[in-house]
């Protein structure tokens, strides 16, 4: 299979992590790293595509500005640090992109923002917006107000919801390490870059360590959680090294890098949403009868769950496992929690009857769930 070019692209999200941006021994932004990686984007600009950056930064350049001393931050340290560094932050992506003519606009996220249908709505179009005019977002999260309920911690998770919410058609993170490898290449000598991923099974998942740099909140696993993320609602990702100047034109010139490829037929803007912006609220646990019948696209009925977890309201979003709990999908559950324990491994009837009522007779009806999970991979 011969993976996507980078030209073939209309919009296009780059997500920039701190340790790329930020000489940690310095504490200072790598100047000349990021002017070259902003003629990259003016280029990509330039060529018609729409373009979006994702960058972290906030906080270790706050830290460095303010003189704190090495060790870990408490988390309203981390947000006052990332007030600091993000002014500075969003000063210097104006200047590097202003050097190409191009406009740069700071937008601040929370996870509330990716979540809820009013706010995402409401982000959505400022981002629209700011594209139709050919401005390039400056995307970061709300570090100074998002507490630990609403934060999402990594960039790599929010750069996927971002480029789901934006319709982006690929999403590219630029890392300390140029991909996928069969084992960490650090410790295994033998370790293997994997070109093209077709879909994140869990064996993917296995190969992603957690190893994550000083700096970096993410490490490889974020960045699967990422390409499941993305790949479920229709865009493309790829992992591929920022050590390198000019990191998007080295993979347009075909550098080493992994695509994670998303299934050709994109999904509806419902599923899409339901599979990339909401955070599950609990778990139902299925059984492998219940697992075919999701893949052959039917709904998930009462009678194939076995296990109910987490504490959920009716609507909310679950993550569906098969009986070896690997993911099967997502979906927006009929029942809350309570009533969900009541009634799992019963026919719809019997489900009807403990309730009192003639609900839906669905745990989660087909129009509100999202199969991904592993594919056969040939
Ligand atoms: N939002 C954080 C910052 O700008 C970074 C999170 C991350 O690196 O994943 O400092």
């Amino acid at each position: 299979m011969s993976n996507p070019k980078l030209t073939s692209f209309r919009r296009i999200v780059v997500k920039v992590g701190s340790s790329l941006l930020i000489d940690s021994a310095a504490g200072e932004v790598r100047e000349d790293w990021l002017k070259a990686l902003a003629a990259d984007i003016a280029r990509l600009h330039q060529d018609g595509k729409d373009v979006l950056v994702v960058s972290s930064g906030s906080i270790a350049l706050g830290r460095s500005r303010l003189k704190l001393p090495a060790g870990a931050l408490k988390l309203e340290e981390s947000q006052a640090a990332a007030a600091v560094g993000q002014i500075a932050l969003a000063r210097i992506w104006s200047e590097v992109l202003g050097a190409h003519g191009i406009g740069a606009g700071q937008i601040l996220v929370t996870l509330q923002d990716t979540e809820e249908r009013r706010r995402y709505l409401n982000a959505r179009s400022t981002i629209s917006k700011l594209l139709e005019w050919r401005a390039v977002p400056v995307i970061n999260e709300n570090d100074t107000v998002a507490t630990n309920e609403i934060r999402y911690g990594d960039n790599d998770r929010l750069a996927a919801r971002v480029a789901t919410m934006t319709s982006a058609d690929l999403l590219i993170l630029l890392s300390d390490i140029d991909g996928l490898y069969t084992a960490p290449p650090s410790v295994n000598p033998n370790a293997r870059l994997i070109p093209v991923v077709v879909a994140v099974t869990a064996d993917v998942e296995a190969m992603a360590g957690a190893a994550a740099s000083e700096l970096s909140r993410g490490g490889m696993r974020t960045k699967i959680e990422a390409a499941k993320i993305a790949t479920s609602a229709g865009t493309h990702m790829l992992i591929a090294s920022g050590k390198i100047a000019h990191p998007l034109q080295a993979i347009a010139d075909g550098g080493p890098c992994t695509w994670f490829l998303t299934p050709a037929n994109p999904v509806t803007a419902r599923k899409r949403w339901i599979a990339g912006s909401l955070e599950p609220k609990g778990t139902l646990v299925i059984d492998a009868g219940a697992v075919a019948a999701l893949r052959a696209g039917k709904s998930l009925l009462p009678a194939g769950v076995i296990r109910v977890e987490g504490q959920f309201a009716r609507g909310d979003a679950v993550v569906v496992r098969g009986p070896d709990t690997h993911e099967i999908g997502r979906g927006l559950v009929a029942y809350d929690a309570e009533n969900a324990e009541r009634i799992k491994g019963r026919s719809s009837a019997d489900a009807a009857a403990i309730l009192g009522v003639s609900g839906r007779a669905e745990m989660i009806h087909r129009d509100d769930l999202v199969v991904g999970g592993p594919r056969s991979t040939d």
